[in-house]
């Protein structure tokens, strides 16, 4: 008989099958960790990584008997060291099985393709580089002189040690943030011929621009196979591509959205999450990972740099940053770096404020905002107009009996799309034709309740009919939102449209409010700010401000154009609370005082940053089921006395704000501490018992439940 190798391999596992660990297989030689390998699970044969070995076949109980791994994947390295401390950790943190982390973390196709597939995608490339391909990565360009700013912050980000201190580069809109991030990435790459870097932006849609300038500053040093992206807008051979020209080595610097945390990058010395306070890089189904939050302890644990930049910090990361003081000699664990200035002298727009409650009932856009964008579009220049709402109107109403397009399955409204006459609800997708009159008393007069950006778009286009550009042509209005962008390409082609100058007032949402570096705009206007502050989180606040600075950030990026033009740039904002902390900050661009007054209300609440937080969600066919799960779940943690428990609040549960969708409730509870370690001593105790509860017969109404650990929302 052979020898056995018994060898630990992490598996995606069915969440309710509450296997939190790893299956013991055996292998025909010993396996190191990290190793890819395809094993049998039930009927089925599946990919799995080779965790750790659990000691020599004889440690084995007598008459153990394991299934044998079915293959490895010869031809994949093993996953580095550093790949499977960062996915053990982010397990153990968000509460997840590693084999679920390490799943999502691979590209999908490793998982979906045979050995044999896998083995011809492994195979190099045959066609050698010609003279053409050479010739496109041409020339170097001449680097750009950098500002005096500039330079201060690439000279202590090069002084710091690597993994010691984060870097929060604060620097405002338009100060040249990503020439900075491209000078540290050079210096990392040249310093060491098999250094990478990791450069991560929020949305998709940022990806392309970023991608280009990369491409262009690194292509003629290192081959224009040096720098790829991820993000889930690639094909499923464009990930593999992508993946493992990280894990070889072959790529020296990653771009990508929050996924690209989990990159295999043997040779990480660089990360740079850009926009770090953005709420995309909070993953919010599955494993609700923060992909900044991990690029943090990343960095550290694989001793490379990291710098977070924007101009609008997380109060966290704002926090964290905080300079030593007489009362806290220690100050925050990041080092805080301060660009002020925009490039070129460009002033930061100035921001007017129009007092809703003193303009015409009724009207959309101000007369004063009006006459502005009119001026704008008579000197050829381009305005962008925000509303976070898409679609015609999030509501019809019906005058008579008051019926409103409520969707059937969720506590939500149906919203409005004109374009294609439907009624469409955003939670869970249910689409109807409008009817031609109420359905509940038949009135044939039923009206659109409130704005949307198909609206906007419509009424802008009217008001400017008889507007006319500096070449006599009539203005032209666009919209960009996730309607208008479905098609593949469509948003690229909307965003060159821009760029080119081909339109002169742009409607959208925050799509377009972040990251892009337009260079003719020199007026933003949000024209309905006011809905956001209605929420009940207590991040609204901070996420408004946040919106609307990034969106100023958009306007007269270029000096030299608003010089040209005897311009300037403004920040409109329409709002029927002009005095409202977030305005009154915003009109002074003063984000530290903002930072500061509100993370004083934090401190007095005992709300993150000074405490940590977890919730519980339970869905359930009835709201009574879901909150009687949390009510169990949170007496079983106090009848097991829990470690952690003297150290953690639970509150009640509560329905969640959008409380159904889809046909099911949804309720959830909060856990609170001061102290993250004892949050995290509980959860982890505790989930044992959440699966052995929710497999008990008068909790099978029970949809799913899940825990996310310092949730964005609350
Ligand atoms: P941020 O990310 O801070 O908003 P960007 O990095 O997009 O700003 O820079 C704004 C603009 O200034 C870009 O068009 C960029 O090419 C340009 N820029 C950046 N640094 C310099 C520099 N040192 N000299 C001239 N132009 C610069
Ligand atoms: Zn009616
Ligand atoms: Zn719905």
């Amino acid at each position: 008989m052979s020898a056995l190798f018994p060898v630990h391999i992490a598996l995606q596992m069915p969440a309710h099958s509450g296997v939190g660990h790893l299956l013991t297989y055996a292998a025909g030689s010993p396996l190191p960790p990290g190793t890819l390998v395809r094993v049998p699970l039930g009927r089925r044969e599946m990919l799995g990584v080779v965790w750790d070995s659990p000691g020599d076949a004889q440690a084995l109980p007598e008459g153990t008997q394991l299934r044998a791994v079915a293959s490895v994947l010869e031809g994949i390295t093993p996953l580095p060291d550093a790949w499977r401390r960062l996915v053990a950790f982010a397990a153990r943190y968000y509460q997840r099985s590693i084999g679920e982390i390490a799943m999502a973390a691979l590209p999908p196709q490793l998982r979906e393709l045979s050995s044999e597939q896998l083995a011809r995608r492994l195979k190099p490339a045959k066609v050698p580089k010609t003279a053409a391909a050479a010739q496109a990565v041409a020339a170097p360009l001449p680097l750009v002189a950098l500002s005096a700013e500039q330079q201060q912050v690439v000279e202590q980000i090069a002084a710091g040690k690597a993994g010691e201190r984060p870097f929060l580069l604060y620097g405002s809109t338009g100060s040249g943030k990503t020439e900075v991030y491209l000078r540290c990435v050079q210096t990392a790459l040249d310093a060491d011929p098999t250094a990478q870097a990791l450069v991560m932006v929020p949305e998709i849609n940022l990806t392309p621009q970023l991608e280009a300038r990369f491409i262009e500053r690194f292509a003629p040093q290192y081959g224009a196979g040096a720098v790829v992206s991820m993000h889930s807008g690639m094909t499923g051979p464009q990930r593999l591509k992508s993946w493992l020209a990280a894990h070889t080595g072959a790529a020296r610097i990653v771009l990508g959205t929050r996924m690209a945390v989990f990159a295999s990058l043997p040779g990480l010395k660089v990360i740079v999450v850009d926009e770090e306070h953005d709420a995309s890089y909070k993953q919010q189904e599955g494993a609700r990972y923060s992909a900044r939050d991990l690029a943090i302890w990343r960095a550290r644990a694989q001793g490379a740099q990291i710098i977070l930049g924007s101009a609008t910090p997380s109060f966290e990361s704002w926090h964290a940053s905080r300079p030593p003081s007489e009362d806290d000699p220690q100050g925050g664990r990041y080092l805080r770096l301060h660009m002020p200035s925009r490039i070129g002298a460009a002033a930061l727009p100035k921001v007017r404020l129009v007092d809703m409650t003193q303009q015409p009932k009724r009207a959309v856009f101000s007369p004063p905002l009006m006459a502005a964008i009119t001026e704008r579009v008579q000197r050829g220049e381009q305005s962008l107009v925000l509303l976070n709402r898409r679609g015609f109107a999030p509501v019809l109403y019906c005058a008579d009996c008051e019926w409103k397009s409520d969707c059937p399955h969720c506590s939500a409204h149906q919203v409005f799309h004109k374009g294609d006459r439907t009624l469409r609800c955003h939670h869970c997708g249910f689409t109807q034709r409008v009817p031609v009159a109420c359905p509940s008393c038949g009135n044939p007069d039923i009206l659109p309740l409130g704005k949307g950006t198909e609206q906007l778009e419509e009424e802008l286009a009217r008001l400017l009919r008889n507007v006319q550009r500096p070449d006599h042509e009539p203005a032209r209005v666009a919209r960009i939102d996730a309607d208008t962008t479905k098609a593949k390409g469509a948003l690229e082609e909307q965003l060159a449209q821009m760029h080119a100058g081909d339109i002169d007032v742009l409607v959208g949402t925050q799509m377009v409010a972040k990251g892009h570096d337009f260079r003719r705009i020199t007026l933003v206007a949000a024209v309905q700010p006011d809905n956001a502050l209605f929420s009940n989180d207590y991040r609204a606040s901070e996420r408004l401000f946040c919106l609307l600075m990034q969106a100023a950030g958009r306007a007269g990026r270029d000096a030299d154009y608003l010089l040209a033009n005897g311009s300037r740039a403004e920040m409109w904002i329409q709002t029927r609370d002009p005095q409202h902390a977030v305005f009154t900050a915003l009109r002074s661009h003063d984000y530290p005082a903002f930072a500061a007054q509100q993370l004083q209300e934090r401190a007095d609440a005992g709300m993150p940053p000074f405490a940590y937080q977890a919730l519980v969600r339970a869905d359930a066919r009835t709201q009574e089921d879901a909150q009687a799960f949390l009510r169990a779940a949170s007496q079983a943690a106090r009848d097991a006395q829990l470690p952690g428990l003297d150290d953690v609040f639970l509150f009640p549960p509560i329905p969640m704000t959008i409380q159904r969708v889809a046909n099911v409730e949804r309720a959830q509870m909060l856990l609170e501490s001061l102290d993250r370690t004892a949050l995290q001593r509980f959860l982890h105790a505790w989930q044992p018992l959440l699966h052995q509860l929710r497999a008990q017969p008068e909790h099978r109404p029970l949809v799913r439940w899940l825990v996310d650990v310092d949730p964005l929302a609350i």
